[in-house]
């Protein structure tokens, strides 16, 4: 195929040939990178391969479940593949979990009693779980039960502070939570490597202590989990990796069997735990986006570098660098003031295949305490596996871009993210 019949297809979608041109040189710089992704893409379409066959996946297991939902075996067949893949005792994989906040509340909620005290050694968690758990005042939160929270700041540098940590760590201290993914923050993501070493310390001064990770977008980016590193605790959302794009809803939690059913116990309630549930009509969806999550986070991982390159080369701060490991899909750009931000962010919509024609705005989002910009054309509504931008507005004003159900795509919404930027004059090629 001619070069020229791709650039006229780019064009259409509203892609000049100088953004076009640009882009394609910095993808030629990639291609060993690329490589490396498909080798871990393949390694991890295996281990989900094997623990659907050695379950004994079959078309029983995609049947509706309705009332109660006692019983459903596609429902607990899938729960002991995700068990599985984690290599934990237990999981719990439900619609009932509306999103990932959702999934690490249930953790938290039924791992903590009153008096309890939770620690995050990693510093401030993610926006949406100070108010779980009451960093950020609201109804109902862990602080109004009772249970404290204390955080250890990550050092400058952005690695683990050790002797605060050590003083982090009081007799109250019940579980430990560890974001794995830098979240909308301007920090590393960590390796599974460093969890694993950050886990082993606390687990030596205090072995009782509970190590949950939030794994949200961690999923197959590597071929290890933070539960291959000693965590006793894991959760994430459906709709970011795991699903694969195809699940419409739900959450997953992972661990030792005491820990998971204590929290089914709170994501239900005390006696029922994850005896009941009903799937309805989601389970071909769940067990389908698992299989293709390795090779659907692949190509947010080949977006992100492909991103992360584009934009280093033209002098903005990213985060990671494009030559930097990855721990998860998010990249985060520093593009240094609103407009840059909200151009950029008007890019990704206008590059979906939904809704492309709607301009997105800046808006109070709940759970958020600044304004926040989000882009997404999804066929998920809110799915930060397909192409996606978010950007709080306050600075360093970074935008975090994640997500593509293909490289391809991911790479037309990068490029279309540069074009508005070029056409407001904002960057010059
Ligand atoms: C997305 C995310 C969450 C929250 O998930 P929602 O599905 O948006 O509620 C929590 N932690 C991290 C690191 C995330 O990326």
């Amino acid at each position: 195929m001619s070069e020229s019949a791709i650039k006229e297809l780019y064009q259409k979608i509203g892609i000049c040939p100088q953004v076009y041109d640009y882009g394609k040189h910095i993808e030629d710089q990639l291609k060993e990178r690329f490589q490396k992704l498909e080798e871990t893409a393949e390694y991890n379409q295996l281990k989900v391969l094997h623990a659907m066959q050695k379950n004994r996946v079959s078309e029983a297991c995609f049947y509706p479940s309705t009332g109660y939902g006692y019983n459903d075996v596609g429902r607990e067949t899938l729960e002991q593949v995700y068990a599985d893949i984690f290599h934990t005792q237990a999981a719990l994989v439900r619609p009932q979990i509306t999103c990932g906040t959702h999934a690490l509340a249930v953790a938290l909620f039924g791992n903590l009693r009153p008096g309890d005290e939770l620690l995050s050694p990693v510093g401030r968690p993610y926006d949406t779980l100070e108010e779980v758990i009451g960093i950020r005042s609201q109804k109902g939160s862990l602080a109004e039960y009772g249970v404290t929270y204390r955080q250890a700041d990550l050092k400058e540098n952005g690695t683990f502070d050790y002797p605060a940590i050590e003083q982090a760590l009081t007799p109250k201290t019940r579980l430990v939570t560890i974001q794995r993914s830098k979240g909308y923050q301007t920090r590393p993501s960590f390796s599974v490597a460093q969890i694993g070493e950050l886990i082993a310390f606390i687990k030596k001064r205090r072995p009782d202590v509970i190590c949950m990770v939030d794994n949200c977008y961690g999923e197959f980016v590597d071929i290890l989990e933070p539960s291959d590193a000693g965590a006793d605790l894991m959760a994430g959302s459906l709709i970011k990796n795991p699903g694969g794009g195809l699940a419409p809803i739900g959450g997953y939690i992972v661990g030792k069997k005491e820990l998971v059913e204590q929290a089914a116990c709170r994501m239900t309630c005390p006696g029922l735990g994850k005896e009941v549930g009903a799937s309805l009509d989601v389970k071909q969806s769940f067990y389908q986006g698992l299989f293709l999550a390795p090779t659907v986070v692949k190509g947010a991982l080949k977006g992100a570098i492909y991103a992360a390159a584009l934009y280093e080369s033209l002098g903005y701060p990213v985060l990671p660098g494009s030559q930097e490991p990855r721990q998860d899909i998010i990249q985060a750009v520093t593009l240094g003031t609103p407009e840059k931000v909200i151009a950029f962010c008007q890019g990704i919509q206008a590059a979906a295949p939904v809704d492309s024609y709607v301009v997105p705005e800046p808006w109070d989002m709940p759970g958020y305490d600044s304004p926040v910009i989000m882009a997404a054309g999804a066929f998920v509504s809110g799915s930060s596996i397909e192409l996606s931008a978010d950007a709080p507005i306050r600075p360093p004003y970074a935008v975090y871009f994640q997500g593509g159900l293909t490289w391809e795509h991911a790479k037309a919404g990068i490029l279309m993210s540069l074009e508005k930027l070029t056409e407001a004059g904002l960057v010059q090629l």
